[in-house]
């Protein structure tokens, strides 16, 4: 189905789907081959290598073009092997700016890989779109954003980055994972590039590594699929499979999580021992007003902080929780509970990630789909 005029809910179902031409089966079979046989040199049915082409990532990659209201679909093994390809697009004295408050591996490759190569980023605050511009040169390539952050909730105007990336030529990378196409679609705000870790709210169910790639624009496909092909970072077809099954489920789960996470903040807030409370969905959350025109709702990802601020009380409601696993990564159906400064965050210096905020008691939450009375249970025995 190709169709692109229904709904989100529906495409989330079918867009990119058909029946198996053989058989009927209802559900993409997992194509498990690494080779396809041709009838003549040259005369084959579309695929030749399965590195180059494997019809159960075709399906994915439509159905994922499909629910970002994109023309093409790009996937690969991992969210950050999608990171890879894009920085790949570049050359040795091409530069980046990006959003300061981000996620840690993404960081970590710009900064200890892709700066060998010559490429320099900037990395500076986007709560003000326009602070951007007196970092634009001749050099610069590209402006990457990540909204809503990690872990401090920020929101970036994506609208506001895309006017400034058309009025310089640059490229507008937007990291969506965190809201999903649930919540919004950046391309229709003016990206050029849509980027996902599948592992988190598209697969959704803590069982696959994932990432994608999802573009409007033609020759920007081929310069990606090209880097695709020849790096080699490509999903297998199992893996493919998982994340077709799991967005089919991306509305109803984000639903519930938008309901549990606003719950869940509201519950924190009203807690004598918890100091701030950070979700997108509060009035008084100082980027409030650009997530209510981007997104359309406000996710499942909460971070909070202690009235007493120590990393010895954090540990200690992390340690008590029982439904909340202690883990790293985010959006799948279970709740997750982690602290940024002695996980994700370690590496920053204590002093550079106090002054973005992310203090010692910073616990983050993904809220996941279970009872919120059984969830807000957990918090109220955890944090005492
Ligand atoms: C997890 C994550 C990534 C990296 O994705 P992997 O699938 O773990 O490689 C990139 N960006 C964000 C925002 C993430 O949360």
């Amino acid at each position: 189905m190709n169709n692109n005029n229904y709904k989100l809910d529906t495409k989330l179902i079918h867009a990119g789907i058909e029946p198996d031409p053989t058989t009927g089966a209802i559900m993409t079979p997992i194509y498990q081959t690494s080779t396809y046989v041709q009838a003549a040199p040259g005369d084959h049915k579309g695929y030749e290598y399965a590195r180059t082409q494997n019809p159960t990532r075709t399906v994915l990659q439509n159905a994922l073009a499909a629910i970002e209201n994109g023309q093409y679909g790009l996937c690969f093994g991992s969210g950050m092997a999608a990171t890879d390809a894009v920085i790949k697009l570049l050359q040795p004295g091409d530069e980046v700016i990006v959003s300061n408050d981000l996620y840690g591996g993404t960081y970590r490759i710009m900064t200890k890989v892709f700066a060998n190569y010559g490429i320099k980023f900037h990395f500076i605050s986007m709560q003000d779109a326009q602070d951007i511009i007196p970092v634009v040169n001749a050099n610069t390539k590209i402006i990457w954003i990540e909204t809503p952050t990690n872990p401090m909730l920020n929101v970036i105007d994506i609208a506001a980055c895309a006017a400034i990336a058309k009025a310089h030529n640059l490229l507008l990378v937007c990291d969506n994972t965190f809201a999903s196409p649930y919540l919004q679609t950046p391309l229709d705000l003016g990206a050029d590039i849509v980027l996902h870790s599948a592992t988190k709210y598209l697969g959704g169910h803590s069982d696959v590594v994932h990432g994608a790639l999802i573009v409007n624009d033609a020759s920007l496909d081929e310069r990606l699929r090209f880097i695709q092909n020849s790096c080699g970072a490509v999903p297998g077809p199992h893996d493919c499979w998982l994340v077709l099954r799991g967005i089919k489920t991306l509305h109803v789960r984000m639903q519930r999580h938008c309901e549990n996470g606003e719950a869940v903040a509201r519950y924190l807030k009203a807690h004598p021992k918890v100091g701030k409370v950070l979700w997108t969905g509060f009035e008084e959350h100082p980027n409030h007003d650009v997530a209510r025109k981007q997104m359309r709702g406000f996710g499942g990802m909460i971070s909070f902080t202690l009235k007493n601020d120590s990393i010895e009380d954090a540990i200690a409601v992390l340690s008590k929780t029982k439904l909340f696993a202690l883990a790293e990564s985010l959006g799948g159906v279970e709740s997750l509970i982690g602290h940024p400064a002695t996980m994700t965050h370690a590496s920053i210096p204590r002093e550079e990630r106090v002054k973005n905020g992310l203090v010692d008691s910073l616990i983050r939450l993904s809220v996941g789909i279970e009872a919120i009375e059984d969830l807000i249970a957990d918090l109220e025995q955890a944090i005492g």
